[in-house]
């Protein structure tokens, strides 16, 4: 079965052309920077110390991932039940790079992220391509401009952009610090900058059609 590895900041688009990759290859969409924002709710809900790896660690661990379908494509589900919407918070976002740079965590999550999409998946994160699923089938590098992404960020949560400009700058400066996000050798860049949904999704599926011709 298929892979498709997603790589980009945030803000860049993934999130929208995985889910519609995953309706049109009938396989399951797996978001990665969910599993990150489930463990950091957690930790915030139990008050864990943000510098204690292993506890985190354990609570990744302890924390059950599956993919289950609702309306057609499986997706991520957390202990059984939907994402919340409040792994989407302010909270959550100003906390999470200070949780995915433990390496007790990211093992956890590699793992998991591995077993999840064994029997093919789109899967969406930033380091997919490169460390998760390096035999991926197919890889997408997204790019867009600082202004872009924070333009589509501030439309999407109905937020200003100035405000979420900044927010996303220093997640993306303490992200860096850990995990520097570089494209695989063999991943195919693809600029969003300037491009609708439908713009993104026509060239990707053309890469993926392209790279998987002959695969079921
Ligand atoms: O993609 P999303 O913005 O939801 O990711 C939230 C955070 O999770 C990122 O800022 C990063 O710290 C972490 N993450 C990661 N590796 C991934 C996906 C997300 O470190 N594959």
């Amino acid at each position: 079965m298929i892979v498709v590895a997603i790589d980009g900041a945030a803000g860049v688009g993934k999130s929208t052309l995985a889910r519609r990759l995953a309706e049109t290859l009938r396989l399951p969409y797996l978001n990665t920077g969910l599993m990150y924002r489930a463990v950091t709710l957690e930790a915030i809900r139990r008050r864990i110390d943000l510098g204690d790896g292993d506890a985190l660690g354990a609570i990744a661990a302890a924390l059950l991932f599956d993919l289950e379908s609702t309306d057609g494509v499986a997706e991520l589900s957390i202990d059984g039940s939907p994402p919340s919407p409040d792994l989407r918070s302010a909270e959550v976002e100003a906390t999470v790079s200070g949780v995915s740079r433990h390496p007790a965590v990211r093992a956890v999550l590699r793992e998991e992220q591995r077993r999840l999409s064994t029997g093919g998946a789109v899967v969406e994160g930033r380091d997919i391509g490169s460390v998760v699923r390096p035999d991926a089938d197919v890889k997408l590098f997204l790019t867009a401009t600082p202004r872009e992404r924070a333009t589509r960020r501030a439309i999407e949560r109905r937020a200003d952009p100035d405000a979420v400009g900044g927010a996303l700058r220093s997640r993306d400066a303490l992200d860096e610090r850990v995990h520097p996000l570089v494209a695989a050798d063999d991943a195919v860049e693809i600029s969003t900058t300037g491009k609708d949904a439908d713009a993104v999704f026509a060239e990707a599926l053309g890469v993926v059609r392209e790279r998987t011709e002959g695969q079921p």
